[in-house]
């Protein structure tokens, strides 16, 4: 038998990482759990060591670190407990970790998603904030890193499926990419009562159970924004060979269009152990846990366009993707810090998009900036101070 894959889970308590070890049980002979990260929740992290006793545990904190390891020491569990972002790097880069799910949320996860990609490491990427930040930084540390970059957002994974196995093939085969979306909770609510909406109703996603900043980017269309810029970088693609669709059963995940006008689509149930399953036994298939797709219970498929007046934030994306370089990390830390705000309840659901055009307009990245890790977190604060001053003036 062929050696396990050791498998490191960034942000193990969220919604992808629990999903990802619940895939990684069923194949006890296939996937070793080597590693696990979480931000607060260290009681969920304990039970996971009491669970799966992986080699490692990380939370950012030397004390919540410290409690954590004699809690396990006292329960005979002999994980070791690092602490810091510092930790994240050298575990995503160590010679004893196979394969990587970034599955952390937001710009945190740039840097153990790089040291991933420079160490050659099967990267499995949820974490598209990393993606929309890092961009042509981030794919020339995949390929220098000799790296297999693997995508887990469902769309993302559609297209990647729908793809030959030889990624040289992908410019001859595609005439251009239809992202599906949901169209999120809002999709029929009358444009001039969205100002009034709550977290808790933003958050109430009718197909996927995620995340609260991702429910409320889906919410927004944002979510659809940031999956354009990552697909622009995933499959090599310009802007003009992107599209986005509404469709409301979340029954196809996406779709290629072939040269020759032949359309390639995934379709199955909506349940995220399905991509994450393959991004862990790619290019292989193995039992996901997700329900048999029944397509006479769903009856129809439907498709309609989206529109940009109710969705401000997916036509910034579009403005973002065709700007200077830079301009996505941008868009994403005005997103990150309005997105935060809103759930704190300190600004209203339609200022998100106002945070971010106003930064788009404003924050202008410097040549030295788009060109390190350093540089883009740099931008990414200075462009959280701009969003923020904004917010406080309204
Ligand atoms: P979540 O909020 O449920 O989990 C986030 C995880 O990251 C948690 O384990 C948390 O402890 C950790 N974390 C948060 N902030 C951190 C920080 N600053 N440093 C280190 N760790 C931190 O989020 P989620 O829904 O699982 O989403 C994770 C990522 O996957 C996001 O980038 C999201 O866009 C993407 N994604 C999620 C889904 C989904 O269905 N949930 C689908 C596609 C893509
Ligand atoms: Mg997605």
């Amino acid at each position: 038998m062929s050696r396990r894959l050791r498998v490191l889970v960034l942000g193990a308590t969220g919604s992808i990482g629990s999903n990802t070890l619940d895939v990684m049980v069923r194949h006890p002979d296939r996937f070793e759990l080597v590693g696990i990260s979480a931000h607060s929740r260290a009681d969920e992290l304990f039970a996971q060591c009491q669970r799966h006793r992986p080699r490692w545990a990380v939370l950012p904190q030397p004390e919540a670190a410290q409690k954590l390891q004699q809690r396990l020491r006292d329960a005979g569990i002999d994980t070791e407990v690092l602490h810091g972002a510092l930790s994240l790097e050298q575990l995503a880069g160590h010679p004893e970790v196979d394969a990587v799910m970034a599955a952390i949320v937001g710009a945190a996860g740039l840097a153990p998603c790089l040291a991933a990609a420079r160490a050659g490491k099967r990267l499995m990427l949820a974490n598209k904030e990393a993606l929309v930040v890092g961009g042509a930084f981030f794919m020339q540390a995949v390929r220098d890193g000799g790296a297999t970059l693997l995508p887990v957002d469902s769309e993302h994974s559609a297209i990647f499926q729908c793809l030959p196995l030889d990624r040289s093939m992908w410019p001859q085969t595609i005439d251009h990419l239809v992202l599906t979306a949901s169209g999120g909770p809002f999709r029929r609510r009358d444009p001039e009562t969205l100002h009034a909406v709550t977290p808790d109703e933003a958050c109430a996603h009718p197909n996927w159970v995620m995340g609260r900043k991702i429910s409320v980017d889906s919410a927004t269309m944002m979510n659809k924004g940031l999956e354009l810029i990552e697909a622009r970088w995933l499959f090599d693609l310009p802007a003009d060979k992107l599209q986005v669709l509404i469709h409301p059963q979340s029954i196809v995940h996406s779709m290629v269009v072939c040269r020759d006008q032949s359309v390639l689509a995934q379709l199955g149930t909506p349940d995220m152990r399905v991509p994450i399953a393959y991004s862990l036994s790619y290019p292989e298939r193995v039992e996901s846990g997700a329900s048999a797709l029944n397509l006479l219970q769903v009856g129809a498929l439907q498709f309609e366009a989206p529109d940009l007046r109710r969705f401000p934030a997916l036509a910034l994306a579009w403005q973002a993707l065709r700007g200077a370089e830079g301009s996505t990390a941008v868009l994403n830390a005005a997103n990150e810090a309005a997105v935060a705000a809103f759930l704190a309840g300190r600004i209203r659901f339609t200022d998100i998009a106002g945070a971010a055009a106003h930064c788009l307009d404003l924050v202008q990245p410097s040549f030295d900036e788009v060109a390190s890790v350093a540089g883009l977190m740099n931008l990414d604060a200075r462009t959280r101070v701009a969003a923020e001053s904004w917010m406080v003036a309204r």
